[in-house]
């Protein structure tokens, strides 16, 4: 009897195995890397094929109901680098794909068109174009005198709508499919030279460290390590116009907050092709799109968010990683990538250079760099005529303040409108005020979902007193008009969010726009240009939150006000300072970055703290120097390897039986082990959460235990009444 061929699938389950099946009835061959659909219990489910086994026959497997695609989706570095990826998350491979794929790919749907339109005036429209009035509608019709691909409207005919729809309108112009072998005729696909926007030329810093770049032959992972303002997207962009001159593509990471209509039109103007974005503010058609387009090799450049570092790259020639040391590269659920770690192995995997900016790199980075594994690349200077801010601590104890503003502060703020700048005030809470206390009795709101009786979670007080909100678990209600547990009607909010000092500031800078910047007034990406457009170069005030600490290019900034930093300074977390310290100085880095100096106000109630003295004296390198000593001593990451086990229930025991089952498969592998503990949360949402630390000074000890114990823990009866997750190199503990 021979052996027979079966297909291994990976399924979108929480189980760590491939699953078996039958070929399907029809007998069509189905490749490695071909999506299928095949019963699993009562329900059908998508998958994807990873090998061709032999079975004895005898074995009862279903069939594989049908193939849904024609070659496979997934193949190559992507589908290895996947699996790599499977095994060293200890996640099972069927959700590490499933978090990879499109949603319309992973659900089952069929490939949508990529095909490429292009416009051009019909019959009629070159009959009307000589007696056509001057204005847009005309210029337009007289570039698509010829076949224009879909793409260029963007890069050559800036606020081409509304004239393409006066054309349609009256008949002028046809749409029309490029076939996709068509030859790259002249006109029809912008030329890199002609179209691109003339760079500025480089300065000498910029110009090493793109010859580096240049010069690097396969894999080269480069920290690109320059000041705030210092002409590092420059760097980047030079890199990208020699990787799209050699004919290979080329894709660039941005935090989720990056990725604005500004940023890309920077790139679509000076790259001069066409710029596919992907981020979260596509639909599940337009992401499924610019994922296959670039798998055909039609993108040539993808500027995406997180998951956008799970695109195919059949020709890569360079990976960019912006703002390297960005928190919004890790994935907080489900399958927890670090995006750039993941970008990083792709690029040995695809043998191309890699190249990491940040003004505050990672310490493990920094480490990186340090030990020699990353080629360092410095860009001390701002470029142009741009100054470093200069910084003042400002000690606040014993002042006045009004919303948490002291009256120097305040008189700063006024000198700086006067002189016709812009002035953003800092603050990294949210809502009117963090805490709403009853000044008879004590009482103050505590979430009721989130809270134990060791550890209350105070709720935030918004819409200037009127809701409370619980910022963990979105728990909403309105306040209560009197104490709940007095019956006093002296509920005062404590403390100051951004709502509380935007107000304040509306009632003393009346004569300017105050606009507020934070989560709640900006979730929406548009809404934070259109908040940028608003103010304009006029004066005026920017209040918010760490969503105005990122890459925006405010040239008229000349004030940075930061405000209420001191609760960061204590906290027990050993990233906390590097996750402080990297906010201070991209805040700060706000300030000046055009001609006009800048200045940054730094309010505290501790001006001796070690944290800000290091900082405002010897920059971010001396914090990293210091920073990285002590976890060398203590033996934390990057001299470390850590692993989260979490766990939660609605009740206590079930997550404490599971890590501490979780224990005693580790402990036989002599790592070390921390806990079961009480999270720091220890309550969220109404579910108790528990966590085990496992640790080791050597990668492949952690790695062989976690692969020895996690295989059993799917099994054991505990895994089924908790919800667990492991978080491999986690970034918060
Ligand atoms: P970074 O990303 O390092 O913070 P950017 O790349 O945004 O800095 O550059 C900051 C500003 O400096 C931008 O307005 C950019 O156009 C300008 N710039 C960059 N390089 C040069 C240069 N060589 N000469 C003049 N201006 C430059
Ligand atoms: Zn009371
Ligand atoms: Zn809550």
């Amino acid at each position: 009897m021979h052996p027979f061929p079966i297909l291994r699938v990976a399924l979108p389950v929480p189980l760590p195995r491939l699953f078996d099946y039958l070929p399907p009835a029809d007998a069509k061959p189905v490749a490695v890397g071909q999506r299928v659909r095949v019963p699993f219990g009562p329900r059908e489910l998508c998958g994807l094929v990873i090998e061709h086994a032999q079975v004895e026959p005898g074995v009862a497997l279903k069939s594989v109901l049908a193939g849904l695609d024609d070659a496979p989706l997934l193949h190559g570095e992507l589908l290895a680098s996947l699996r790599w990826l499977a095994g060293y998350l200890h996640a099972p491979l069927g959700e590490v794909l499933a978090t990879a794929l499109p949603a319309l790919l992973r659900r089952g749907e069929p490939l949508p068109e990529i095909a490429q339109y292009g416009w051009c005036l019909n019959e009629a429209g070159h009959m009307a174009l000589p007696s056509m009035r001057a204005g847009k509608p005309k210029a337009l019709a007289q570039w698509l005198d010829q076949l224009r691909d879909e793409d260029s409207l963007d890069v050559e005919q800036p606020g081409w709508r509304a004239a393409l729809r006066t054309l349609r309108e009256r008949g002028l112009v046809e749409r029309i499919e490029i076939a996709a072998d068509t030859e790259t005729g002249p006109g029809l696909r912008p030329a890199t030279e002609k179209n691109a926007s003339p760079s500025v030329s480089p300065n000498p810093e910029q110009q090493a460290a793109i010859d580096a770049i240049l010069a690097a032959q396969g894999f080269a992972p480069f920290l690109l390590d320059g000041v705030t303002g210092s002409g590092k997207t420059e760097v980047y962009l030079q890199a990208i116009a020699a990787c799209l001159a050699r004919g290979q593509q080329a894709l660039v990471l941005v935090p989720e907050i990056g990725l604005t209509p500004q940023a890309l039109a920077r790139f679509r103007a000076r790259l001069g092709v066409p710029v596919h974005a992907l981020h979260s503010g596509l639909n599940d058609s337009e992401r499924a799109k610019v994922w296959l387009q670039a798998a055909s090799g039609q993108a040539r450049v993808i500027v995406g968010t997180r998951s956008a570092v799970f695109v195919p790259l059949p020709q890569a020639g360079l990976i960019v990683i912006d703002e390297e040391h960005d928190g919004s590269y890790k994935q907080f659920d489900g399958i927890r990538y670090h995006a750039r770690d993941f970008a990083l192995l792709r690029a040995r995997a695809l043998a191309v250079p890699i190249v990491l900016g940040s003004a505050t790199p990672s310490l493990e980075t920094l480490h990186n760099a340090r030990t020699g594994k990353f080629t360092g690349l410095r860009l001390r200077q701002r470029a142009g005529a741009a100054q470093p801010p200069q910084v003042r601590v400002q000690d606040v104890r014993k002042r006045p303040l009004h919303a948490g503003l002291s009256d120097d502060t305040l008189h700063a703020i006024r000198s700086a409108l006067d002189a016709g700048g812009q002035v953003l005030v800092f603050r990294n809470r949210r809502g009117y005020a963090p805490v709403l206390l009853c000044h008879d009795c004590g009482w103050s709101a505590h979430c009721p979902r989130c809270s134990t009786p060791e550890k209350p979670t105070p709720m935030t007080v918004h819409a200037h007193g009127k809701r409370l909100q619980c910022h963990h678990c979105g728990h909403r209600k309105p306040a209560p008009p009197a104490c709940p547990d007095c019956a006093s009607l002296g509920l005062q909010p404590q403390g100051n969010g951004t709502e509380r000092i935007e107000a304040e500031l509306q009632t003393r800078f009346a004569d300017v726009p105050v606009i507020r910047i934070d989560r709640a007034s900006s979730g929406h990406r548009d809404a934070l240009q259109h908040h940028f457009d608003t103010l304009g170069a006029q004066p005026g005030i920017l209040v918010g939150t760490q969503m105005l600490a990122k890459g925006h290019d405010l040239p008229n900034l000349t004030l940075v006000v930061v405000v209420g930093i001191d609760e960061g300074l204590f906290s027990a977390d050993f990233r906390s300072s590097e996750k402080l310290a990297q906010l201070l100085i991209q805040v700060a880095g706000r300030a000046g970055r055009a001609d006009k100096p800048g200045t940054v106000l730094l309010q505290t109630h501790h001006p001796d703290h070690a944290l800000l003295n290091i900082l405002v004296r010897g920059g971010y390198h001396a914090f990293a120097d210091e920073d990285l000593a002590l976890r060398e001593a203590a033996g934390f990451p990057p001299f470390a390897y850590l692993a989260l086990l979490r766990a939660e229930a609605k009740h206590a025991e079930p997550p404490l039986q599971f890590l501490q089952q979780a224990k005693a498969l580790l402990l036989p592998h002599g790592i070390q082990l921390h806990g079961p503990l009480p999270a720091p949360m220890p309550r969220r949402a109404g579910f108790v959460r528990h966590q085990l630390i496992v640790s080791s000074p050597h990668r492949r000890a952690l790695h062989a235990a976690l692969a020895a114990a996690v295989a059993v823990l799917y099994a054991t009866p505990q895994a089924r009444r908790v919800r667990w997750s492991l978080d491999v190199d986690p970034v918060d503990l």
